[in-house]
């Protein structure tokens, strides 16, 4: 049986040793931090950030600290035999694959809280959220210490508030977003998605083909912002989504919301982001967007 060639560990200190070996050969070292359950999206950021580095660094941690208590975090998908697989494939150098005790030791007391860009779209439902997140990532960029991580533009609020993150803390690693990557059908491919059965998928489509329909509403002058977001919001609901708990356009690089006093360059790269249920599974989605003044 053929067997993996990527090196496991699961402990900080392990890790930190491979790591300060690679920087002592003069290596670069690049981190993708996941929650497993790897898909191509992922695989996809592996392959980006290995044009930037010479060693990979995958992460796979479960992070109980950023699900709500009624969220999934128990029935997370979990599939490492097949992640490996997948790790080796794309000759990833390295799986740290840590448990909950190497990450939150007993007696851990601290939270990494970033402001502002934490508050509305994801956090509005998910009261708690980005502080898990904030405090996972800080931990394992400073267990790893790499120069480069990557994060995927399908979570476009987390991406932005973990590269404020870095540069707030000054921590050394260069904060990257990686390309969305989608299904054959158009779907933003998720680890979630497997939760969705084939009505409840044929639902989920709606969600792209919404913000590509509020694009073309609002990029042609056909329709006004709120305009737009009020039919797309409306579509999906009539599509069969549960609910919609945000329609939204953001500006690109600080989440702040458009205001026609920002106008100084007209257009404004601004990005269209939801979230919505359809079944039991809450899915996200965003993409560019040009607003004109
Ligand atoms: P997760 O395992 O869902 O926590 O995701 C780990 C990383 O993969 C995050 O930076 C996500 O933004 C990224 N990611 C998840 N899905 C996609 C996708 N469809 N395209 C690009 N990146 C993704």
């Amino acid at each position: 049986m053929a067997t993996s060639s990527v090196k496991i560990i699961r402990n900080k200190k392990d890790l930190r040793a491979q790591v300060r070996e690679w920087h002592m050969a003069d290596l670069k070292v690049g981190m993708v931090p996941t929650m497993g359950a790897l898909h191509h999206g992922h695989l996809s950021l592996i392959r980006e950030i290995q044009k930037h580095v010479d060693k990979v660094v995958v992460s796979i941690f479960v992070n109980p600290k950023q699900f709500g208590p009624n969220e999934d975090f128990d029935k997370y998908p979990r599939s490492e035999t097949a992640d490996i697989k997948k790790l080796d494939e794309v000759d990833t150098d390295l799986l740290y694959a840590p448990d909950v005790g190497e990450i939150y030791p007993e007696g851990f007391l601290t939270n990494v809280s970033v402001a502002k860009i934490t508050e509305g779209l994801c956090a509005a439902k998910r009261p708690g959220h980005f502080d898990g997140v904030t405090t996972v990532v800080t931990k394992l960029l400073l267990q790893c210490l790499p120069d480069v991580a990557l994060f995927g533009e399908k979570d476009f609020q987390q991406y932005t508030v973990l590269k404020q993150l870095a540069n707030d803390l000054d921590i050394p690693t260069d904060v990257m977003c990686g390309k969305l990557i989608r299904d054959d059908d158009g779907l933003a491919t998720s680890s979630r998605n497997v939760y969705l059965s084939p009505e409840e998928r044929k639902t989920a489509l709606e969600i792209p083909k919404t913000l590509k329909q509020a694009i073309e509403d609002i990029e042609s002058g056909a329709l006004s912002m709120e305009e737009a977001l009020a039919k797309g919001t409306q579509h999906l609901l009539d599509s069969g989504c549960k609910e919609v708990q945000y329609l939204e356009i953001r500006q690109s690089d600080n989440l702040d919301p458009i205001t026609t006093t920002i106008a100084e360059t007209s257009p404004i790269l601004a990005r269209i982001l939801v979230a919505a249920v359809v079944g039991k599974t809450r899915l996200i989605d965003n993409m560019p967007i040009k607003i004109f003044f």
